[in-house]
Order: structure tokens, then C-alpha cells, then sequence
């Protein structure tokens, strides 16, 4: 090899690692704003609407409030929005009422099968403003839909559901795991998303609940691939209501919520508290989630 063809090797192979580089960073830069208004109105750090400030996505007021700011955001993103109202029966028969939101992403041929996405919007307690706990997921989510309707050809319906009642019991993704197989939807995989804002040491560690033995094969080839370390744990959130329905393709996402020892996690110390606010999320880490969901979705739909 002469010494100009190497020259030019080298220099080709820097274009292409900066542009490699250049392609993440527009990633996150672009995934980071929009995430940035999403979760400031969902968690009281700016309006939602005029004079509607929500200080937790607890109370049923601010649950409706929710619920209208998600739909408002994902119909100016050009989305068709629908609402699931539910009124279950728990806990020695108490009614518990709410309402999941819903968008569909239809594939560009000819199929019954879905894909699921979602989070849980609503946040743990009175007063709690919920920025990390759980308005990164349905920040996560929210961009991972934006992303899939921008791919060309895409081989599976995806669904992005954002969850009411999380923190009182799962009841908005039991009422929605419920609904899919009363009416018997083709479902391909669930994948679930609750808070992915709190990265102290940096290292982008993330956790994967109760994945089947595919998914976990997925997720960790992703994972390796962004260069995000990644764990296996038996947290519950959301996607276990699937798993009760009797869906086997599901998986769950967070922080570093158990770590390999206790003392190793590395998980918000704002949980359910009045300081879970908006200041406190690591955006560049909920950017990487959103790329690993995004890159595994894409992947899924291929
Ligand atoms: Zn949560």
C-alpha cells in the first residue's frame, strides 16, 4: 500500500468515525429538546396549559390534565390519538376509575401483528412532581413514536400507550393488557419503560425486567452495540399486567434500579418524593434509553 492510499484511508476512516459521532449527537440533541418541554410541563416545571401548573400526576384533576397535555402533544406530532376509560374492580371491590392514552403506528403493509410500547404517566404521590418517576418514560416513548413513524418500510403495527395508575396498583396497564385480549390482538411483544432519568456515576447502566429469553438476547446485542452496560432484573412495574394476561414476549426498562448488589444501584434518591423534579433528570442518559428502544423497535419492524 502506498503511502497516498493510506494517507486517504486514514483520513476516511476519521470522516467516518466524525460523522459516526455527529450522527449520535444530532440523535441526542434532537430526542433532548423535545424530551426537555415534555417533561418540564408534565412535572410542574412549566404550564401545560395557561395557568395549569401540575404539581403531581397523582390527584384526579391533575391525571385529566395529564392525559389532555399527552394527547395535545402526540396530535401536533400528527398522531391519532384514542383513550381507553376504564372503571376496574379492586381491592375488595373499590372502583377504580382512569384513562390510558393511546397512539397507533400502522405498518406500511398488510398485517395484524403489533408491537407494544409504553409507560406509566401518573406519578406516586400528592405533591410528587414525577419528573423521573415516570415522565422520562413517556418522554421516551413519546420520541421512540416520533422516530417509527419516520421509518419507511415498517412490517408490524406499533402501538405507544402511556399508562394511567401505575403507582396505585397497575390498573390502567391491567384494564390495557386486559382489552388486547378481549379483542384479541395479534401481539408480537411488550415493552415497558419507567424512569431512566438518574445516572450518578455515568456509566449509562441500565436494567431490563423479567425479559423472555428473546428479548434479553435482543436487548443485550442493542445494549452492547450503544456501548450501555446492562443487567437483568425481577423488578415489577407495568409490564407484568401483560405477563398476568398471559404474554410471554415482555420486558421491562430502568435505571439502575437493583444493581448486581444493592448497594451498587444507581437509581434516584428523589423517588416519590416532592423533589423527584425536573432539574434532577440526566437527559443525555434518557437520550441513550430512548436510542436503545428506538435502535430494538427499528429492528423489530424491519
Ligand atoms: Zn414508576
Amino acid at each position: 500500500m502506498d503511502l497516498n492510499r493510506r494517507k486517504l484511508i486514514a483520513v476516511s476512516l476519521f470522516v467516518l468515525s466524525f460523522n459516526f459521532i455527529n450522527a449520535q449527537t444530532e440523535f441526542g440533541n434532537v430526542v433532548t429538546a423535545e424530551q426537555k418541554i415534555f417533561i418540564s410541563a408534565l412535572s410542574g416545571n412549566s404550564e401545560a396549559f395557561p395557568n395549569v401548573i401540575l404539581k403531581d400526576r397523582y390527584t384526579e384533576e391533575n391525571r385529566t390534565n395529564a392525559v389532555k397535555y399527552i394527547e395535545n402533544s402526540l396530535t401536533r406530532a400528527g398522531f391519532k390519538v384514542k383513550k381507553q376509560f376504564y372503571s376496574e374492580a379492586v381491592y375488595n371491590n373499590k372502583i377504580m376509575e382512569g384513562c390510558n392514552v393511546y397512539t397507533m403506528i400502522p405498518a406500511t403493509r398488510k398485517t395484524d401483528e403489533y408491537i407494544i410500547i409504553g409507560a406509566h404517566f401518573d406519578s406516586g404521590e400528592k405533591d410528587c412532581p414525577g419528573a423521573i418517576d415516570n415522565a422520562t418514560g413517556c418522554a421516551l416513548i413519546y420520541s421512540v413514536a416520533k422516530l417509527v413513524k419516520g421509518v419507511k418500510n415498517r412490517q408490524k403495527n406499533v402501538l405507544v400507550v402511556f399508562f394511567d395508575q401505575e403507582e396505585v396498583g397497575r390498573i390502567g396497564s391491567k384494564a390495557f393488557a386486559k382489552m388486547l385480549e378481549e379483542k384479541k390482538y395479534n401481539v408480537h411483544s411488550i415493552h415497558c419503560a419507567d424512569q431512566l432519568g438518574w445516572d450518578e456515576d455515568s456509566d449509562k447502566f441500565m436494567e431490563i425486567e423479567k425479559p423472555s429469553e428473546e428479548l434479553k438476547e435482543l436487548y443485550y446485542k442493542h445494549a452492547k452495540a450503544l456501548e450501555i452496560p446492562i443487567n437483568t432484573t425481577k423488578v415489577i412495574s407495568d409490564h407484568e399486567s401483560f405477563r398476568e394476561q398471559g404474554y410471554k414476549q415482555v420486558v421491562g426498562l430502568t435505571e439502575k434500579f437493583f444493581g448486581e448488589k444493592w448497594q451498587n444501584r444507581d437509581t434516584t434518591p428523589h423517588y416519590h418524593k416532592p423533589t423527584d423534579t425536573f432539574e434532577t433528570v440526566n437527559f443525555e442518559y434518557l437520550a441513550s434509553g430512548t436510542q436503545l428502544i428506538y435502535n430494538i423497535i427499528a429492528n423489530l419492524i424491519n
